[in-house]
């Protein structure tokens, strides 16, 4: 990665400009969730602004596309709702602790939503029919349909666009703005410009995404060598969480299987099966590629390469060297659409085969787990604030339909609410302006980089694979060292270096809302593994919220 300060150092000659927009409803996040909020809303006649960190035709989970959506079709599933749900929550939503309202909302919505995409040129159908694959069992309900989504943020940011969203690339956003109990804007940081920009809007829609780059990559030198492209940091939640909203499982990291070194996603992409060494599969799912199945391994059980590896029985493989030719086109068609181009073809460039040669499969690291609370009207627990998407409940399937959804409630609130901001923030908007120019005044002091490695490691030393209560006590204790450094010293070159800033600063709150969390939660569950409390507690079936009152952290448990 080449130092931006070397592209577009900027010699600042005064203070920072600002910039105030007035609207109905910022969107915050030009993803899934960001796009299809924009396109309700605007839809219902409200004014809306898009400000995305990125450029929207490139940013986000979505950017390089997908190729599986999460539908329930009556006319195929029959009346039994509950046994998708079931299935999902024994596939896909396996990990995520998450109500099953909110699933039950998704299936009654997602297949208006499928077809709303098809209407609008994002193919969903295969040689002109629904087709299922993958992330499901044999014989189980078929969950997801395929679909082509290697040009869907074109075709959404355009759907946008023309019912009149105004679309601002380049904006980080990093605060929101609330009066008494309703979030009434929010304030970005040009990442291009030295300029601030205050929104003014009645409604505010979180769809920021996931939080990548809290833990090591795998490949720990480069940062960006994340499936999530690294550019969600987590910031909707940071966000959130300091205006006053509820976050849960923050403490419940993820973790992801796919191509060495590669850190893809697309586990159910593959149509091979996951083999050792020598050829004997690790699951008993499939024996032979099946396009249908694909090898349910990688659902059951992400730790798999790992385990083997550290009992000696290590690497595993993707397998698709028995592959029919057929099957193979399929697969590599799918593959464009879930945004594998650049790793196919570097694997072309290098002469590798999926016909002829396994693929070594491993587990990815940590990333950073929990979600912003939000209902199945995308409402969270402060008044004018919505979320949707990986912030709130992810995959491409609910980030469309709840983004969808919280655009429509957003709008209606809008048009409800008498006007934006109602106190004076000015004081409140010097203060960010002073925080930003002090950090681009500063001669030297740590800069986001060294910033982040530092987050990493104490975030894998500490909060990592195993945890107790001195090593978290501990932990916490080098964090919050580092945050005050941060908080105090961190030094940016340039506005893109600004935002980089920004975003380090978002993740030190998160990593130490997981700390705190982790103490809090004294039982062994998925990847929290706390030898000192080795046993999983029924009675903690429940959601684990944080929020801020008066700068305290409030500690809670919830029914889901
Ligand atoms: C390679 C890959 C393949 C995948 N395949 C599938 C699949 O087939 N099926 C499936 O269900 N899921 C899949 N997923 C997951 C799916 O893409 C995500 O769940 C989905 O895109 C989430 O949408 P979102 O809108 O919440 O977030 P994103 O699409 O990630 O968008 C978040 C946006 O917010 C912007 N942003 C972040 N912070 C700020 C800020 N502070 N200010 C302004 N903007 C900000 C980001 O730049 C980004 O554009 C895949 C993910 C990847 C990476």
């Amino acid at each position: 990665m080449s130092r931006p300060d070397t592209i577009f150092h900027c010699k600042r000659s005064e203070k920072m400009k600002d910039e105030r927009i007035t609207t109905d409803i910022l969107c915050i996040g030009g993803g899934i969730a960001g796009l299809m909020a924009a396109i309700r809303a605007a839809e219902l006649g409200a004014r809306v602004v898009v400000a995305e960190k990125g450029n929207v035709l490139y940013s986000g989970c979505g950017r390089m596309g997908n190729d599986h959506f999460e539908t329930y079709i009556p006319e195929m599933h029959g009346p039994d709702k509950d046994a998708w749900i079931e299935e999902l929550l024994q596939t896909a939503k396996g990990e995520i602790l998450i109500s099953k309202d909110l699933l039950r909302a998704q299936f009654m919505k997602a297949y208006d939503i499928v077809k709303l995409w098809d209407e609008w040129g994002i193919p969903m159908t295969y040689q002109g029919r629904w087709e299922f694959a993958g992330h499901s069992f044999p014989n189980h309900p078929m969950t997801h349909i395929k679909y082509e989504g290697r040009f869907q943020k074109k075709v959404l940011a355009k759907q946008a666009l023309d019912r009149g969203a105004t679309i601002l690339n380049r904006v980080m956003v990093f605060d929101l703005l609330r009066d008494g109990d309703a979030v009434v804007g929010a304030v970005g940081s040009h990442t291009r410009e030295d300029k601030l920009i205050v929104f003014d809007a009645k409604a505010v829609l979180l769809g920021t995404g996931k939080c990548s780059r809290l833990y090591p990559s795998i490949t720990p030198g480069w940062l960006f060598n994340d499936p999530h492209g690294g550019t969600q940091t987590g910031d909707g939640r940071a966000m959130a969480y300091r205006a006053g909203a509820e976050l849960q499982n923050l403490e419940m990291p993820q973790r992801h299987i796919g191509p060495k070194y590669f850190t893809r996603f697309g586990q159910a992409t593959w149509i091979g099966v996951v083999k050792d060494w020598y050829g004997k599969p690790a699951g008993t799912f499939v024996d032979k590629p099946d396009r249908r199945y694909g090898d349910m391994i990688c659902e059951v059980n992400k730790l798999a390469p790992e385990q083997y590896t550290q009992t000696g029985k290590g690497p595993l493989y993707m397998d698709c060297t028995e592959i029919t030719e057929d099957d193979h086109d399929y697969m590599m068609h799918w593959m464009e659409n879930e945004g594998y181009p650049a790793m196919t073809d570097h694997m072309k460039e290098e002469g590798i085969d999926f016909r002829k040669h396994p693929i070594e499969f491993a587990t990815y690291p940590l990333r950073g787990g929990g979600l912003i609370v939000a209902n199945e009207n995308a409402e969270t627990s402060l008044r004018g604030l919505y979320a949707a998407g990986d912030e709130a409940f992810g995959d491409i399937s609910a980030a469309a339909t709840f983004g969808y959804v919280g655009g429509e409630n957003a709008a209606r609130y809008a048009d409800a609410a008498k006007q934006t901001v109602r106190g004076d923030l000015s004081a409140l908007i010097e203060e960010k302006k002073q925080m930003i120019d002090t950090m681009l005044g500063r001669e030297s002091g740590p800069d986001w980089e060294e910033t982040n490695i530092a987050l990493q490691q104490i975030m894998v030393d500490y909060a990592g694979h195993v945890r107790n209560e001195s090593l978290l006590k501990q932990g916490l204790q080098h964090l919050r060292r580092i945050k005050d450094k941060a908080q105090n010293g961190l030094v940016a070159h340039n506005p893109h270096e600004t935002a980089r800033s920004l975003e380090v600063l978002n993740m030190l709150d998160i990593g130490e809302l997981t700390f705190e969390m982790a103490l809090d939660r004294k039982e062994t569950r998925g990847l929290h593994n706390r030898p000192d409390y080795p046993f999983t507690d029924p009675t903690l079936n429940r959601s684990h919220i944080i929020r801020r009152v008066n700068e305290e952290n409030i500690l809670d448990w919830r029914s889901y």
